[in-house]
């Protein structure tokens, strides 16, 4: 749905993850916009006005890609920081003082998980994880608690809560809710519509969209946005400016990628789960995932994220991972390439077989960010590796020399 914008030019979200941002019209004005690779700008010799410094996080890249973002998002402010841990750590400390709690979705980032358990249990501030869907959730709430912090949809179960009713208990209990929206992108979910406080994004992922640059963002009130731009500021995680610029042409884009993501995820999810060698297919848009109708009523698109569990378990999973050829073993989503890993090797991988299974995630679950290839390339694609996997050719066709690469990540670092 188009938007009226400042100068009364009325933008849908296409047009505004082109133009929104963009430097004024003038003649000459490059339709690129230029990176402005400096970190400090002259200044007035007497003090007034704004320092500009681009740890300060205004420097013209910044803000150019701020105002695209809060746009998308219809958020009063953005902050841009140089990765989705910089801005959910910022947007976290801005609401959190020692002796505070946080309750917490089971289903988070492992990093964001680690920053509550290992970083901030340091400074005194305790978290309460909570299944969000479970109806006495909010039992977890004590008279200190200052944030409640939920992912939407969450990973890899792709698990959709409506934020309503945790809109309702963080406002009644004066906390601010913060969600994590890296997965749905602004074109398929805009949080603040529904009364989140805070969302966070990894840029890295589908904002930025071509797995080529590490970025995050925090969009919100002015206030709140403001709070965290200061602890963004001490912290020192500004944006490289070549950076920002990265994302702001990436956002360019990112209307009509998701539109394939979208179309991708429906197509690929609906054949996997006609195929006799698939034991489960978690995707938002199948009437068989349990929070289809939420989704739908909630979600512009059901997004290119997908987990598949195979017949026979890890051990077929290992075989079929190898034996694609278009998909891509690698952490991260939201590029344009269609990528898979195992959460058990990549972002649970702090976690134990049991407490993974307990969160629902059995050894074996495979996670795809299905990129904008052609859906029938990448049909083709796990249908091959599939027989390879059940032995319809007799060994593991295309198989290359990956050898730990499905295997631990080596550091047992979260990654994405
Ligand atoms: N949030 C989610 C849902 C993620 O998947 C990730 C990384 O994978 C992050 C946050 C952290 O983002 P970054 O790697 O840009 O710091």
């Amino acid at each position: 749905m188009a938007e009226p914008v400042g100068d009364g030019v009325r933008m849908g979200r296409s047009t505004m993850a082109v133009h929104a941002g963009s430097e004024p019209a003038a003649l000459g004005r490059p339709i690129s916009g230029a990176i402005v690779q400096s970190t400090t700008f002259e200044s007035d010799p007497l003090g007034t006005g704004e320092v500009l410094y681009s740890r300060y996080g205004n420097n013209p890249n910044h803000r150019r890609l701020e105002e695209k973002i809060a746009r998308l998002e219809g958020a009063e402010a953005c902050l841009v920081a140089g990765s989705g841990m910089a801005a959910m750590g910022a947007a976290l400390l801005s609401c959190l003082d020692s002796g505070d709690h946080v309750v917490a979705s089971t289903a988070l980032y492992g990093g964001t998980k680690a920053f509550l358990d290992r970083e901030l249990s340091r400074l005194g501030i305790q978290t309460t994880y909570v299944d969000l869907a479970a109806p006495d959730w909010a039992e977890a709430i004590r008279p200190s608690s200052r944030v409640i912090l939920a992912e939407l949809p969450t990973n890899p179960l792709l698990r959709i809560t409506d934020p309503s009713p945790l809109v309702e208990v963080a406002h009644g209990c004066g906390a601010t809710l913060v969600t994590d929206v890296t997965f749905a992108s602004p074109i398929n979910f805009r949080g603040l519509e529904h009364g989140v406080d805070l969302v966070v994004h990894s840029a890295t992922k589908y904002l930025g969209g071509h797995s080529d640059v590490t970025a995050g963002a925090v969009c919100g009130s002015r206030d709140l946005v403001d709070r965290a731009r200061e602890r963004a500021r001490l912290f020192g995680t500004a944006l490289d400016p070549h950076a920002a610029w990265l994302v702001e042409r990436g956002i360019k884009t990112l209307a009509l990628r998701m539109e394939r993501h979208n179309a991708n995820g429906v197509t690929v999810a609906a054949w996997l789960e006609q195929q006799p060698e698939v034991e489960h297919v978690h995707y938002p848009g199948l009437a068989s995932h349990p929070d289809h109708q939420v989704a739908s009523r909630l979600l512009d698109g059901f997004g290119g994220m997908l987990g598949l569990e195979l017949v026979g378990g890890a051990e077929r999973t290992t075989e079929f991972v190898r034996a694609l050829r278009i998909c891509t073993v690698a952490p991260s989503l939201g590029g344009v390439e269609t990528l898979v890993s195992e959460p058990r090797f990549t972002s649970h991988v702090k976690l134990s077989a049991e407490e993974r299974a307990a969160l629902g995630i059995r050894d074996g679950f495979i996670r795809f960010s299905l990129g904008i290839e052609d859906a029938d390339d990448l049909i083709v694609d796990l249908r091959e590796a599939l027989d390879a996997a059940f032995g319809v050719s007799g060994q593991v066709r295309g198989s290359r020399e990956m050898g730990a690469v499905v295997g631990s990540t080596g550091k047992g670092e979260e990654t994405g």
